[in-house]
């Protein structure tokens, strides 16, 4: 896999879906000899189911370790240190890791109990947990969200779990962007297991999950956290450490060169279970027709973009926008996505993303 690929896969079961796409980015190769250590550092950041949208469904973390075995590789430690205040392992039970790291006869680091050691961080000292270091090959395996201070959470930020918990005070102290620039210089990030299953819209610990139904490849995190971006419908330069770590030569945020591996196509998912409080808010503004998690999850994204900016007024609700298979014969007002074509005013794709949904609302309705 070269760092400007992307790998896309869409579907309900996470499990399979995580082994399909390792095959067919080759990370076995990308790994090389089977006697290499191999580390799975996951987003575990408190103790919160993932369907809350914070923290690395187990299932992914059970296809990683599936596949790794299937391939041949038994060296494998998962590590992890949840945020200051949270109790690493009490996190990892609220996740089902116990249950998957029984099953697959795999150790587990708690991050915040590991030694560790300062390193210079091209011009900034940090400090960085053994284990972390310690690995031949390391799997950064975050969550796609929303983060009330650094606007978004993925690759670049969730290494943040593998410094001491002095360290994580500290970086609060500098104002995040630039220490976590400056971290990932040093931590390891051979290959982002991307979970986007049903990241939160605003906070990293959770609570308004929406649901995308999404896992994604990547080889290089800035690339990871530029897509990101493009997701929840936000330009790169709103989220300042991704250029910073990007100055540092981290990685390229460069998406016009881009190589997207979408693996299959988008499924209608039926929504299991009351949406959270905020979503249901803003999918007032939304006439749903056997959508698409990844293209309603993109509108949703985009509503909460126009809400933060003042932009969803009460007259929005008059011509609710429509999206979903079921509208491809239908005629309505504004639609969103290929299926809604025959909506006086549509945007193409399949499924458009939150940042194209935001425009193409913008324009429909001024600012
Ligand atoms: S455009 Fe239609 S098929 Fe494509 S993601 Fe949206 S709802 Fe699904």
């Amino acid at each position: 896999m070269e760092k400007n690929e992307i790998y896309l896969i869409h579907g309900t079961d996470y499990f399979e879906m995580t082994k399909r796409l390792l095959s067919e980015a080759g990370l076995s190769d990308m790994i090389g000899e089977r006697d290499a250590s191999v580390g799975i550092k996951p987003n575990l950041v408190a103790a919160s189911a993932p369907s809350q949208g914070a923290t690395t469904h187990g299932e992914v973390v059970a296809g990683l370790l599936a596949y790794l075995q299937e391939q041949g590789f038994s060296r494998i430690t998962v590590m992890e240190g949840s945020w200051v205040g949270a109790d690493t392992m009490r996190s990892l039970r609220a996740a089902g890791y116990d249950q998957v790291l029984k099953r697959y006869q795999v150790p587990f680091v708690d991050l915040q109990k590991d030694g560790f050691r300062e390193y210079d961080a091209s011009g900034m000292k940090i400090k960085v947990c053994d284990a972390a270091l310690s690995v031949d090959f390391m799997i950064n395996v975050p969550v796609l969200k929303g983060h009330c201070q650094t606007t978004v959470t993925c690759a670049l930020k969730n290494n943040k779990g593998v410094i001491p918990n002095s360290e994580k005070r500290r970086f609060h102290t500098l104002g995040l962007h630039k220490p976590i620039a400056h971290l990932n210089t040093v931590a390891k990030n051979d290959f982002i297991l991307v979970d986007n299953i049903c990241g939160d819209l605003d906070f990293e610990e959770g609570g308004n999950p929406v649901p995308m139904d999404r896992i994604l490849g990547f080889a290089d995190p800035v690339l990871c956290d530029a897509f990101v971006c493009d997701t929840m419908g936000f330009s790169v330069s709103e989220v300042p450490y991704i250029g910073m770590a990007e100055a540092l030569g981290v990685g390229s945020s460069d998406l016009s060169q881009a190589k997207l591996h979408a693996l299959n196509e988008p499924v209608s998912a039926v929504p299991s279970g009351r949406p959270a409080r905020r979503v249901e808010k803003l999918s007032r503004y939304v006439l749903a027709d056997d959508a698409c998690s990844a293209c309603y999850g993109s509108l949703i994204h985009a509503l909460n973009r126009m809400d933060e900016a003042g932009l969803l007024e009460k007259r929005l609700l008059k011509h609710p926008i429509a999206i979903g298979q079921g509208w491809q014969k239908k005629e309505g007002e504004i639609g969103i996505g290929r299926c809604s074509g025959c909506c006086r005013r549509s945007l193409k794709g399949c499924p458009p993303k939150a940042g194209e949904i935001f425009s193409f609302l913008e324009a429909c309705w001024g600012k």
